[in-house]
C-alpha cells in the first residue's frame, strides 16, 4: 500500500510536546498532539493541505466566520487496538456528514482525499498520541471556517480547513438529569440541526444554563413547533428502551444523524433488539416513566459513547429511573460497541479504518 504521507507536505515539530501528558489522568479537550493539517481555499480552489506543528492561526477580526458564522466541525476518535494498530472509527460517514454540513453553510466541499489522506497523515505522524491506557483515544477535530476578511455581509470565498487531535480519557458516566425544553428551541426544521455548524452550539448554551440553574444537567430538545416530540439530548442523540424494544427519534432536519447513533442502533438488531426510529412524544415518555414500561434512557455520542439519563424534569414534574446495570441494554450495547473498535470482537460491519504505521 502507498504510505499516505507521501502526497502531504510535511513540517514536524522541533521538540514534542507529548511529554506534558499524563495518559492516566485525561481531562477532554485539555490537550492538543504535536501537528495539525491546514489547507486553504481561495480563488474557486483547494490548495494542498499541509501537515504543520500545531499553532496559532494569524486572523484578521474582520474574518467572515466570526461575523456570520460560516463555520462546521466533525467529531471523531482513533483508538490503540489490542494488536498495537491505529484504527480511526467510521471516517467515511464523519467526512459524509461534515460534506452536509458544508453544504447547508454554503462552503466549498472538502475533497474526500484531502479529509481522509490528510487525517490517516496527521495520525501516522502523532500515532505516539493515541494511547493503549484502558479507555483512552485520539479525539479529532476536522473544521472549517470561513477566513476571507470583510466587513459586509457575503459569503465568503476564502476558507481554512483545519484538523486537530488530542488525547482523550474514558468518559466518566455519570447518570445524568435532563430538563424537556419547553421554551426555546436548538433548531427548527428546515434549519440547520442536521449539520454541525458553529452556531447551533452557540445558540444552545443559555438554555442549557439556564435548566443548570434549575439543577438539571443538560435540555431535552423538542420540536420547535409544540414542544411535543423529543428531538435530542444535550449534544447526544437520545435512545429509550420502552416495552423491551429500542425506540429514539426518527431522523429529521432538526436532528443530528450520531454516527453513533446509527452504530448502536445496527447493534441492536445485531443483538436480537426490535428497533423503532419514530416519533417520541413527551407524553409517551412521561406515561412510560409513570407506569414503567420506559426502562432506560440514554444519550449517545463519540464523546460519551453512552450517558444514562436517571432524572427527567418534564413541566415541573420530577421522575427518576434506575442507575443502569451490567445486565443493561445500554451497557451491553456499549460494551460491544468498545471491543469492536479495540478489535476483541470482529468488525462485521468495517466501521474501523486502520492506519498503516510505517
Ligand atoms: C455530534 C453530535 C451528536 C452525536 O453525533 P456522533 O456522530 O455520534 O458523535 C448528537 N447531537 C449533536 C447535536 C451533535 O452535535
Amino acid at each position: 500500500m502507498a504510505d499516505v504521507t507521501d502526497t502531504f507536505p510535511i513540517t514536524k515539530i522541533s521538540k514534542s510536546r507529548i511529554g506534558e501528558v499524563d495518559f492516566t489522568k485525561l481531562e477532554f479537550g485539555k490537550h492538543i498532539a504535536d501537528h495539525m493539517v491546514l489547507a486553504e481555499y481561495k480563488n474557486g480552489a483547494w490548495g494542498t493541505a499541509e501537515i504543520i506543528p500545531y499553532g496559532e492561526l494569524k486572523m484578521s477580526p474582520a474574518t467572515l466566520a466570526l461575523h456570520y458564522g460560516q463555520a462546521v466541525f466533525e467529531g471523531m476518535k482513533a483508538f490503540r487496538n489490542k494488536d498495537g494498530n491505529i484504527s480511526v472509527f467510521r471516517i467515511q460517514k464523519h467526512y459524509e456528514r461534515f460534506t452536509k454540513s458544508l453544504e447547508r453553510m454554503c462552503m466549498p466541499i472538502v475533497p474526500e482525499e484531502m479529509f481522509i489522506n490528510g487525517l490517516k497523515s496527521l495520525i501516522e505522524v502523532d500515532q505516539a498520541w493515541v494511547s493503549d491506557v484502558e479507555g483512552a483515544s485520539l479525539y479529532i477535530r476536522p473544521h472549517a471556517f470561513a477566513s476571507e476578511s470583510k466587513l459586509g455581509l457575503k459569503i465568503s470565498e476564502q476558507y481554512k480547513f483545519v484538523i486537530m487531535t488530542g488525547p482523550v480519557g474514558p468518559y466518566f458516566n455519570k447518570p445524568f438529569r435532563v430538563k424537556v425544553e419547553d421554551e426555546f428551541v436548538r433548531t427548527a426544521e428546515g434549519g440547520t440541526g442536521f449539520t454541525k455548524c458553529a452556531g447551533n452550539y452557540g445558540g444552545a448554551f443559555y438554555p442549557t444554563m439556564l435548566a443548570r440553574q434549575q439543577g438539571y444537567d443538560q435540555v431535552l430538545w423538542t420540536d420547535h413547533k409544540e414542544h411535543k416530540y423529543i428531538d435530542e439530548a444535550g449534544m447526544m442523540n437520545v435512545l429509550f428502551v420502552m416495552n423491551g424494544k429500542i425506540v429514539t427519534p426518527a431522523l429529521n432536519t432538526a436532528l443530528l444523524a450520531g454516527v453513533t447513533r446509527g452504530s448502536i442502533l445496527t447493534l441492536a438488531k445485531d443483538m436480537g433488539y426490535e428497533v423503532e426510529e419514530r416519533k417520541v412524544s413527551v407524553d409517551e415518555m412521561e406515561e412510560g416513566l409513570k407506569e414503567k414500561t420506559l426502562t432506560e434512557a440514554f444519550g449517545v455520542g463519540t464523546a460519551a459513547v453512552v450517558a444514562p439519563i436517571t432524572e427527567f424534569g418534564i413541566h415541573g414534574m420530577d421522575y427518576s429511573l434506575p442507575v443502569p446495570d451490567v445486565n443493561s441494554f445500554q451497557q451491553k450495547v456499549k460494551k460491544k460497541l468498545i471491543a469492536i473498535r479495540r478489535g476483541h470482537e470482529p468488525d462485521v460491519h468495517g466501521w474501523n479504518d486502520i492506519i498503516t504505521l510505517s
